[in-house]
């Protein structure tokens, strides 16, 4: 039997069906009722508006042939905003400096650009929340 590994999360996949991360699971059914906390930016959500963010798109992670459930569980505001993020910041073309034109990006790099983009928007929401406590204070 040999076991494949997923590429990006490094889960194992037995049996075709991969064996997700404990840390990455979503728990749903244990704790429908009670409120929930942005993973980016700590405020308190209502169950009702809560928004699982896929962090590779599910058509982009099918495309590259992953599984990747990886997802973060959002308020409203975190989830419009990461959204337009990647909107802004995550390109389908490349600059390639050899052949001076734009080349379209693999499903591969597709998503290493959805990973980087949502670790820079994680950033940057970490830094503006160290600072409004600061403020705060
Ligand atoms: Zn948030």
């Amino acid at each position: 039997m040999t076991v494949k590994r997923n590429a990006v999360t490094g889960a194992s996949i037995f049996l075709d069906r991969e064996i997700i991360p404990r840390q990455y699971r979503v728990h749903l059914e244990d704790d429908v009722m009670r409120e929930k906390i942005c993973d980016i930016c700590g405020h308190g959500v209502n169950p009702e508006d809560v928004v699982i963010h896929r962090i590779i798109p599910e058509e982009v992670a099918r495309q590259a042939g992953i599984f990747d459930f990886r997802a973060a569980t959002l308020c409203p505001d975190c989830s419009n905003e990461i959204h337009s993020w990647y909107g802004k910041r995550v390109y389908s073309m490349s600059y390639k400096n050899g052949a001076k034109r734009f080349i379209l990006r693999s499903p591969a790099q597709m998503v290493k650009e959805y990973e980087a983009t949502y670790r820079a928007f994680v950033e940057y929401k970490k830094r503006r929340r160290a600072k409004s406590q600061h403020l705060d204070r």
